[in-house]
């Protein structure tokens, strides 16, 4: 597909509207991802550090592609809101099948009492943890830019503003669809459905029962996408259907974070007052939005609507299975077992109560794990109780089973060194502030290779200290 075959400008004015970014005062690049820029073809608008400085703060357009903010609605905490929308994001460019999003580049027409900005910190945020989850080999929007507008933002206090260049398959949502469905626009709701498949899962075009094809597939890559989070920590914090992704990208980064010590209840984001967004409940909320999505589906799967939630009812509890597997498989090779079933499932549960018992570090822990395979001695880092030498004997003896001796492999490959710990990000994001950058720069390089021993970097590996527990997170990139 070419990019005008993939532009949602085809979708009609249902979808978007053209919006041109506010301008800034003094744009400058602060952070510049040279990597993904090659595999653009965008490596030469750096060559003039001005000229990128003005197109991704949106002072300036790239080539002639008129901005475009798209509609979408979305369950926000379990309650529909019928129009959301990029209210503070422009998509400037579709390039090689990607969509070039500005965030923080002012208002559009579905703002709504939002100043379209952003502050600098949570872009540096998004940069730093969208590139991390990129090279963690999660599927996930990626960072382009990040830029400085030279401008205040007012928030809790007054911040630095930032613009961040997003770069992703695509924006479609959940809520995109939930926002045609709820207006009742059927002839729109099949244009989106033939747009979405012939942008993200293209093999599906000519299939006899592509719709339902394309339920499923959308379904399973957000599925096996919350089950990689689970593997390492990382709770999503707002899992909104406006924030699905259909291409089964991690997208919106806001008052997300990765996990230190372990609990299962776990939330960090401010708003999630009742943890409706805790760790624990990422997937049956993934199987919650796609309900949501089956929802929309209906009259696209059978003439009959009760045919067609029966069809859409059997293929979610297909799914609710499917993620069981796929969640097996994760947490399986996490502790070097290889194909791990449901007959693994007390097993894994027994580690993870170990480790909620003893508030133990979730990235800590299975490097330490995966140690004590390595040397067969005890490991001082284990509170050696009783559920442990359960754990550990019977962890070994279902390690034997296996035809061959991969595991130590296979832990280095399921568990990183690097994350983006939330202490170092708030470090990162302080200096910034001050006008230091040297210290985010290093995180970013460090997070390139996460599961390589970097030597030198031990600070980076350490969970927080004392003094830097009780992180909470804030939306509003
Ligand atoms: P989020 O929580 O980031 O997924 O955003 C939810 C909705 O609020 C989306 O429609 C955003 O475009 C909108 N929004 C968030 N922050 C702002 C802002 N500063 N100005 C305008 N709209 C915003
Ligand atoms: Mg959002």
């Amino acid at each position: 597909m070419n990019d005008s075959d993939a532009s949602y400008r085809r979708l009609g004015a249902h979808f978007f509207s053209e919006n041109t970014p506010t301008k800034c005062l003094k744009p400058e690049v602060l952070l510049y991802n040279q990597d993904l820029a090659e595999d653009l073809g965008l490596a030469n608008l750096f060559s003039d550090k001005d000229q990128g400085s003005q197109i991704f703060s949106g002072n300036k357009p790239l080539g002639d592609f008129a901005p475009l903010s798209l509609a979408y609605a979305g369950h926000q905490f379990g309650h529909f809101v019928p129009l959301l929308g990029d209210g503070r994001a422009h998509l400037i460019a579709q390039i090689k099948g990607f969509d070039l999003q500005l965030k923080g580049s002012g208002r559009s027409q579905f703002s709504r009492r939002g100043d379209g900005k952003s502050a600098l910190g949570p872009v540096i945020r998004e940069f730093i943890i969208s590139e991390a989850m990129h090279k963690l080999g999660v599927p996930t929007t990626r960072s382009l830019a990040a830029v400085a507008t030279g401008e205040t933002v007012q928030r809790e206090e007054i911040r630095a503003g930032g613009v961040l260049t997003r770069v992703a398959k695509s924006h479609l949502r959940i809520g995109t669809f939930e926002y045609i469905s709820s207006r009742g626009l059927k002839d729109e709701l099949k244009k989106l459905a033939d747009f979405t498949i012939k942008k993200c899962y293209p093999h599906l075009q000519g299939q006899e029962e592509k719709y339902l094809e394309f339920f499923k597939e959308a379904s399973q890559s957000y599925l096996k996408l919350i089950a990689r989070w689970m593997g390492l920590g990382f709770i999503h914090g707002v899992m909104n259907t406006d924030n699905s992704s259909l291409s089964g990208e991690t997208l919106d980064y806001g008052p997300c974070a990765f996990m230190d010590d372990f609990s299962s209840q776990r939330v960090f984001s401010s708003i999630d007052q009742h943890g409706r967004y805790r760790y624990s409940q990422q997937p049956s909320i993934g199987l919650w939005n796609l309900t949501s999505l089956a929802h929309c589906l209906i009259p696209l799967i059978h003439e009959d609507d009760q045919t067609a939630v029966k069809i859409l009812q059997s293929e979610l509890e297909t799914l609710a299975s499917f993620y069981e597997t796929e969640s097996m498989k994760v947490m399986g090779a996490k502790l070097g077992i290889e194909s791990a079933g449901t007959e693994d499932k007390k097993l894994i549960q027994q580690w993870f109560d170990y480790l909620e018992k003893h508030h133990l570090d979730f990235t800590l822990s299975h490097l330490a794990l995966k140690d004590l395979l390595d040397s067969q001695k005890a490991h001082s880092f284990f509170v050696d109780d009783e559920d442990f030498q359960t754990f550990r004997n019977e962890w070994t003896q279902r390690l034997k089973l296996q035809e061959t001796n991969r595991s130590v492999e296979l832990m280095n490959r399921s568990n990183p060194i690097y994350i983006p710990r939330n202490h170092l990000i708030e470090r990162a994001i302080q200096n910034t502030y001050q006008g230091d950058l040297r210290f985010a720069r290093e995180l970013i390089e460090v997070l390139k290779h996460p599961f390589t021993e970097q030597e030198g970097r031990e600070e980076f590996r350490q969970g927080p200290g004392p003094l830097q527990q009780g992180y909470r997170t804030f939306c509003g990139t």
